[in-house]
Parts: structure tokens; C-alpha cells; sequence
């Protein structure tokens, strides 16, 4: 396991290993809890940070035809990538003009009455039923027409005039807490008002939302994190498989002993005769200087502890029980791989999963594995 780095990723600090055969297997998981309901992938913040350019085409091979981003600019970055899926924008007219989605055939959330009004207008103008969506806040108090507004449409179902809508949707607040009662008062909320929308679809499950059970699936889930192999189940062994590998590589080691520290602040202080190894992956490359002492990296399939804090380019770890032959410069260690995966390292760093992969940085050199390449 422990090997020579390639020469490709010689001057990277690291490197990450995206499996997509991965990402499209637990695509196919999560369609198959879905049974005869839509499954659509949420590629938002350039899929979680794994690289839309890649992942999106692999979504779309699957099966996938519906796509969500959170901004216009992510959409039309989408539309370059896939001509032919429809693409939603959750923030919607928030950050466009009608007229730069109906540009790019992107369909915008409209997340309130005034939205509603601002597309039903441009409809009118350009006499086009041009298609949107319509968000309905049921417990976030963040994007979505708000209590007062859903009661106004209920009273007046006019006020959605004439459009084309094609989701009516609403976001869970808890659906990682199975047991948590919000999600059956967002979800009784939901089934009582979607149909006042005359959508042609409802919408309601996230990635989590999927496994609390067929009621929460309406005609189209919207997963992200699963699909990335982030653990939707709370403290369950996860149904996803593992998406990412990070290395990084080993720069330089050393012979320790008491009373010498490692690193700023000498928080750690060596207590034995020992050997440290210093790898060039730190904060500016998203392994979280919340992940300072006592967090885990291995080599091969030696666990070895992370000493010290966590620096802007580089980690310590003390290599005290590698053999040396296993920890010469220009060697890899593991930081998420197989021994140790996404979500436990987020727990490590008091964190969850999306924020990890999210500020993984553009340091690292990213390999996609597909059909034709070995895995890691
Ligand atoms: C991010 C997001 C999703 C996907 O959530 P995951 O937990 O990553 O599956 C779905 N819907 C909305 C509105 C979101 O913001």
C-alpha cells in the first residue's frame, strides 16, 4: 500500500481519488429506495466540492434528468456540461433576471409571492409559459415562501396565475434524526398543501428524507451527500459506499526525544524515544486545524496518530510504530481512505461530512477513477 508517489502527482502537496463507479452505485442505491419515484442529484457547490465537470455526466449516464445547484452561476455552468438536463436553481430569482434563465433553459425556485408575480410577469410579456418552481418554507425560516405567504395562496389560489410550474418543493429540517418530530410536522404540512400548488411534481427528501420511508418520497428526491458517500443515517451503518480517497505525501522524518515539542505552541510534548513524519497536507488544504492532536492518518494499515497542531501546509504524525522502510519521504499516507472514512474524520473534527469535502482544496492533485482505471 505504501508506495513511491507517481510521477503525475510529484509536485501536488496530495492527492484525492474521486471514484465515480462509486458515485453512480450509490446513484443507483438511492433510485432503488425511490422504487417508481424520480431520483435527481443535488450538485450544488461544484458537487460538494468533488468537481461537477466529472460527476454530473457520470449522474446523467445513470438515469438522472433532474439536477439542482444553489446559484445562477452554477446552472450555467451545468448548461455547458449537460445541454439536455433540467437544471433547478434553488436561490432562483434572487440572483438573476428571468431573462438569464430562460437563457440558459435553467428553472428557477421562486421563493416567494413577489418572485411569483416578478416570473408571472415576464410570462406575460414574452407570452411564453416559461417553467419554474416553487419553494414552500415548512420549517427552515431560510429560502421559500414563508408561512404567511403559503396561507395567502391557500385563500387565493390565484395568485399563482397562469404558470408553468414544475416542482412544488420544501427542504427537511432534522431528516437525519429519523426520530425527531419535525419531520413528520413538515411532512403532514407538506401533503396538505402541496397540491394547492398545481405543479406537475412534488418534492420533499434530501438525501436523509429518502430513508425515513416511502411517505417522505413524493414524485422526486433531491439527494446530495449520499451520493457522495456521506452517511445519511445518524449513528446507522451507512448503506453509501466511499467516494474519496485523500493521500498525502510523506516530506521529511525525524529521530524525537523528551524533552524536545512538535509544532506551534509545542502542545505536543514527546514523552519517549519516537520518530515523527511530516506529510504535506495542512489547513489550506481543508484537513481542519480542529483535527490538531489526536486525529488519525495511516500508513499502509497502521494507524498513526496526528501530533501537534495542524499547520496551513503540512501535518505531523508520530510514525513511532511504522517500520522506516514504510516512511521514507516521497511516501503516502492515508488521511480518507479505507481505514478511515469521510464521516469519521468529520466526527474527529467536530464536523460533518459536507464540510469536509467542501473545503477540500484545489491543491491536491484529483484523480477521477472510471470503468478503465484500477481503484487506489
Ligand atoms: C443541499 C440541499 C439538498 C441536498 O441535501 P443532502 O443532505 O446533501 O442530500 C436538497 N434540497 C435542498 C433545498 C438543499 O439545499
Amino acid at each position: 500500500m505504501s508506495s513511491s508517489l507517481p510521477d503525475t502527482w510529484f509536485h501536488a502537496s496530495g492527492r484525492l481519488l474521486i471514484d465515480l463507479n462509486t458515485i453512480a452505485s450509490n446513484y443507483r442505491t438511492l433510485k432503488e429506495q425511490m422504487a417508481d419515484k424520480a431520483c435527481g442529484a443535488c450538485v450544488k457547490a461544484n458537487c460538494y466540492g468533488l468537481g461537477m465537470d466529472q460527476i454530473a455526466p457520470t449522474l446523467a449516464n445513470e438515469g438522472c434528468e433532474d439536477f439542482f445547484v444553489s446559484f445562477l452561476e452554477g446552472g450555467i455552468k451545468l448548461r455547458a456540461i449537460l445541454p439536455k438536463a433540467r437544471i433547478h436553481v434553488f436561490t432562483g430569482l434572487s440572483g438573476g433576471k428571468p431573462q438569464d434563465f430562460v437563457d440558459y433553459n435553467l428553472i428557477p425556485a421562486l421563493n416567494s409571492l413577489g418572485e411569483i408575480q416578478e416570473w408571472s410577469d415576464y410570462c406575460s410579456k414574452t407570452v411564453t409559459r416559461h417553467t419554474a418552481d416553487i419553494q414552500i418554507d415548512t420549517g427552515m425560516q431560510r429560502l421559500g415562501l414563508p408561512q404567511d405567504e403559503i396561507e395567502s395562496v391557500l385563500n387565493n389560489p390565484s395568485l399563482l396565475g397562469d404558470l408553468d410550474i414544475d416542482l412544488v418543493f420544501t427542504h427537511l429540517a432534522c431528516a437525519d434524526t429519523p426520530s425527531h418530530p419535525m419531520n413528520r410536522q413538515q411532512l403532514d404540512y407538506f401533503t396538505k398543501v402541496y397540491e394547492r400548488f398545481g405543479a406537475n411534481r412534488a418534492s420533499l427528501a434530501n438525501s436523509s428524507g429518502i430513508f425515513l420511508g416511502s411517505d417522505y418520497h413524493f414524485d422526486l428526491a433531491r439527494p446530495g451527500a449520499a451520493l457522495y458517500g456521506i452517511n445519511p443515517i445518524l449513528g446507522k451503518p451507512s448503506p453509501m459506499a466511499q467516494v474519496v480517497r485523500l493521500q498525502g505525501k510523506i516530506l521529511q522524518t525525524r529521530h524525537v526525544d523528551t524533552p524536545q515539542s512538535v509544532g506551534y505552541g509545542a502542545t505536543h510534548r514527546i514523552s519517549e524515544k519516537g520518530r515523527i513524519a511530516t506529510v504535506g497536507v495542512g489547513y489550506a488544504d481543508g484537513y481542519l486545524r480542529s483535527l490538531s492532536e489526536g486525529s488519525l492518518a495511516h500508513i499502509g494499515d497502521i494507524p498513526v496518530p496526528v501530533v501537534g497542531r495542524v499547520s496551513m501546509d503540512m501535518i505531523t504524525l508520530d510514525i513511532s510504530n511504522v517500520p522506516e522502510h514504510m516512511c521514507s519521504p516521497g511516501m503516502i499516507v492515508d488521511l480518507i481512505g479505507p481505514h478511515q472514512g469521510v464521516d469519521t474524520l468529520a466526527e474527529k473534527a467536530g464536523t460533518i461530512g459536507y464540510e469536509i469535502l467542501t473545503s477540500l482544496g484545489g491543491r491536491y492533485y484529483r484523480t477521477y477513477l472510471d470503468g478503465n482505471e484500477e481503484s487506489g
